[in-house]
């Protein structure tokens, strides 16, 4: 964990001094020199050029020994064999021995409106929590976020936190608060009657999303969740409302696809949650762009969504905490049977080729442990740790149409990250996490 988490925990230590610390080094430096500190602090924006001299670089695609990458201001300048790198006058040098530079890590599905189940229930951060204490958490779910190496998150709902994620984009991109960068999908979009929170059906209760129906209904909310500040729409294409509490279809093809065009019509992609095989089907034929779980997925619904070019975002990740939270003691016990599944589905996938998009539902689980996706996609689902790492950069910023990141090359941001050892080798370097910087600004150095 890291050194300023403690320290923002310690009393008598407020966000001043965790400031400082977080833009500690080249940028706190300048900072310090032009007189600004503390909650005011002016963006730290680098100016001139710096040399980053690692070991090695994984450039999103392939790993180059004996790379360097020359940077100035918020962007990368040039990469490549560290004498061929030709130098401005006065370029600051970082040498990184040891180290792996990355481009800065891409979470493709977290939550940091909540905090992890364990915790406490979904139901309860929804009813009982204020909006206040969840931005609080927010906060520094967004520092964990940035400085596990995730310098970009694409926040899949506020789950009954209202617009907060977009004030919380706001604070870091003021830099009022260190966090990735975020594409956020506001309240996201349920059919009436299929979500939560459920108590005594006299009681009608807040609920984790927007509920919308029919034409005028859905669009009036797509628009309002777009200009409020949505950079993706969410919708929830099936859910666990059946009769017996299974997963069953929410919105008819003919509601999905207008969510789309709505949204489409003013550049908004559409990503749907969906577990069962026709949620799927008519999210795919609706046009989304990614399908989030798709646990109940089928060899005929992955291969359609081949087809369409729709991503799966497989969430492997909370699927396993959810499965521990319930009681589940991995290594020891038997595979639950919604593991098993999750297996299957995921089998199916890679033999229809379906795109993946790499997120864990993170807040499910802790923020800041958004690893752990990369981790049991190598251990538990046999891909190589150069595949996930690929995932995790080019890979999703291509799905969510981030062409200024995602690699390291000339004129894309200098969002880069440093782990110790060889991640294309070994998933767990990922959390040997060294160096972050995003925008050029350093928020943790060696
Ligand atoms: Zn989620």
């Amino acid at each position: 964990m890291p050194k300023f988490i403690y320290t923002l925990r310690k009393p008598g230590h407020g966000l001043r001094r965790s400031g400082r610390l977080l833009l500690g080094g080249w940028a706190g430096l300048l900072s310090a020199l032009s007189g600004t500190s503390g909650l005011h602090a002016q963006p730290a924006t680098p100016t001139g050029s710096m040399l980053l001299a690692p070991a090695a670089v994984f450039d999103g695609q392939s790993l180059h020994a004996g790379w360097a990458v020359l940077i100035e201001n918020d962007k990368i300048v040039s990469a490549g064999p560290a004498a061929q790198v030709v130098l401005p006058p006065n370029t600051r040098r970082l040498d990184l021995p040891g180290l792996t530079l990355l481009p800065g890590l891409i979470e493709g599905h977290s939550h940091l409106l909540l905090h992890p189940y364990d915790e406490a229930p979904w139901n309860d951060q929804v009813l009982l929590e204020s909006q206040a204490l969840r931005v609080a958490r927010a906060t520094v779910h967004a520092q964990r976020t940035l400085l596990a190496g995730f310098t970009t998150a694409r926040d899949l709902g506020t789950e009954g936190a209202g617009y907060a994620d977009v004030g919380l984009k706001q604070a870091i991109n003021q830099d009022i608060v260190p966090g990735p960068r975020l594409l956020v999908a506001t309240r996201a979009l349920v059919a009436t009657g299929s979500y939560g929170p459920k108590l005594s059906v006299d009681e009608d209760v807040p609920q984790g999303a927007q509920e919308a129906d029919g034409v005028d209904g859905l669009i009036r909310a797509v628009r309002e969740q777009m200009g409020k500040g949505a950079d993706v729409v969410k919708v929830y294409a099936d859910y666990r409302w059946g009769s017996n509490g299974e997963a069953q279809p929410t919105f008819s093809q003919e509601e999905l696809t207008l969510i789309v065009q709505t949204a489409r019509s003013a550049g908004r992609g559409v990503v749907a949650h969906a577990s069962t095989p026709e949620g799927m089907r008519r999210a795919v034929l609706a046009g989304v762009e990614t399908i989030e779980h798709g646990d109940g997925g089928t060899l005929e619904v992955f291969q359609l969504m081949k087809k369409h070019g729709v991503a799966l975002c497989p969430t492997v990740a909370a699927s396993d905490a959810v499965a521990q939270y319930k009681g589940w003691h991995k290594g020891a016990d038997p595979v639950p049977a919604r593991i098993q599944q999750k297996h299957l589905s995921m089998a199916a996938a890679q033999k229809a080729g379906v795109t993946l998009a790499l997120g864990g539902d993170v807040g499910v689980f802790a923020h800041g442990d958004n690893a752990r996706e990369m981790e049991l996609l190598v251990h538990d689902y046999g891909f190589t740790p150069l595949q996930v790492l690929r995932l995790a950069t080019s890979g999703n910023a291509q799905i969510f149409h981030l062409a200024d990141r995602g690699r390291i090359g000339p004129g894309l941001l200098a969002d880069l990250v440093a782990v110790a050892g060889d991640p294309t080798q070994d998933v767990a370097a990922v959390r040997q996490i060294r160096l972050v910087m995003k925008g050029g600004v350093l928020y943790k150095q060696p």
